[in-house]
């Protein structure tokens, strides 16, 4: 459901504009300085990136689950960093707030988050709940009117500048798995709440990945997202769903730039007299590539429009998921593969950054192993 197609067109437009002419003219110096540019990230605040997915009547754009995607795939065919620097405020650092939050809540973050004025992030890893994400170890204890958190939080998208923290903790003592877990909403500057310095990485550098720590951190009853008490998990789950679409979507960027390179490449690169783009075996590499971009990109479309119809996705959310994120890691390799050596050698070229960026994909927001146990779960339970 695209509502304004007018309006919704210069978004994509303004979009593809910053993509091309702005941020891939410096994904170099993004690699080399391990940060995105503080003018480009200017430019995406003034631009609006920061608000895609947050209601209008609290300052974003209100873009549907349809137009998301759409804007995604096109943000995403630069850097990764660019699109991970807003991607919190536009998917897992808002969306719990938007879906469950309460009214003022909303009113204080999600007008600065659509603004970019503050940077949020979603805390839920630990150090002992990584797949098992429902096996939380931090400890939120009640104390009149507060609660004092515990605990450590690990692999943080955005931690190290995050402004807002929705971090899960155990309220309910001695319970076990998603029962007894709440979503709490933690601002930079309270006691007791720190970050680790960024990590170092495989790729994606610009993007900063850390870890959360709470020694006694001390926050009011009132920053449980929506108020209650024990459904952290359920909001939780209600943010990843859509993020799994969202993820899925910005997986499908990266394979439509890597092969946009693969065939200029393919038919620059002479071998045999002629350029190796003539020869079948290439072409080959380069159809298989664009099948399945076409493939994810349908499946990503469709799931869209039927959460915007507001039909159960969860199963489609994680096929979108699993397929989008392997067959961009397909696509990398393929892509290494068409360019050579020139594939393998930074110095020729920015398809191994590619390849090393993408890597994360099948890791995070659940793995692709995860994945299949859900689609198959939710495959033999419909087959009772
Ligand atoms: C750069 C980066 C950014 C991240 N950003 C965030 C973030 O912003 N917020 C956040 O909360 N988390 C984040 N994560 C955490 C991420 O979601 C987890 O790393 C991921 O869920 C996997 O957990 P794990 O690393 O503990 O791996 P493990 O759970 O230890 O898994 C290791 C392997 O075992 C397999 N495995 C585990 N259980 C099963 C099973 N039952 N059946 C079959 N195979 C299984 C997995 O598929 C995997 O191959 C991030 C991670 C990274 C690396």
């Amino acid at each position: 459901m695209v509502r304004d197609e007018a309006s919704f067109g210069q978004l994509l437009d303004a979009t593809r504009r910053f993509v091309r002419d702005k941020a891939i003219p410096r994904e170099a110096e993004v690699e080399q300085s391990d940060e995105i540019p503080a003018d480009l990230v200017e430019t995406m605040r003034r631009g609006g990136f920061f608000g895609w997915s947050i209601p209008e009547s609290y300052g974003g754009a209100g873009l549907t689950t349809e137009e998301l995607v759409f804007a995604a795939i096109e943000l995403s065919q630069c850097a990764v960093a660019f699109r991970a620097r807003v991607g919190t405020n536009t998917g897992i650092g808002s969306e719990g707030i938007v879906v469950d939050g309460t009214e003022e809540q909303k009113q204080r973050y999600l007008p600065r988050l659509a603004r970019g004025e503050w940077t949020s992030c979603l805390a839920i890893t630990e150090p002992e709940a990584g797949s098992e994400a429902s096996n939380v170890r931090t400890i939120a204890r009640r104390d009149g009117d507060s609660f004092i958190l515990d605990g450590e939080k690990r692999y943080i998208t955005n931690a190290p500048i995050a402004d807002v923290f929705t971090i899960t903790a155990r309220t309910e003592p001695g319970s076990k798995g998603a029962k007894g877990v709440s979503a709490f909403i933690v601002e930079r500057g309270t006691p007791g709440l720190s970050t680790g310095k960024p990590y170092r990485k495989m790729g994606q550098a610009g993007s900063p990945v850390g870890s959360v720590f709470l020694d006694g951190c001390r926050v009011s009853a009132a920053s449980i997202i929506g108020g209650v008490e024990g459904a952290g998990f359920r909001t939780v789950m209600k943010a990843l769903n859509k993020q799994r679409i969202h993820l899925a979507a910005l997986s499908t960027g990266p394979a439509i730039r890597m092969l946009e390179l693969a065939v200029e490449h393919a038919k620059t690169r002479a071998q045999f007299g002629q350029p190796i783009a003539n020869h079948q075996l290439v072409q080959a590499l380069i159809a298989d590539c664009r099948t399945e971009i076409f493939a994810a990109r349908s499946m990503i479309v469709e799931t869209a429009r039927m959460r915007d119809r507001g039909e159960d996705i969860m199963q489609e959310a994680s096929m979108c998921k699993y397929f989008a994120t392997e067959m961009c890691g397909r696509v990398a390799d393929r892509c290494v593969q068409i360019f050579g050596g020139a594939g393998f050698v930074a110095d020729y070229g920015s398809i191994e950054r590619w390849y090393r960026d993408v890597r994360l994909f099948r890791l995070y927001e659940g793995t692709s192993q995860i994945h299949q146990l859900n689609i198959a779960r939710l495959t033999l339970n419909e087959a009772r």
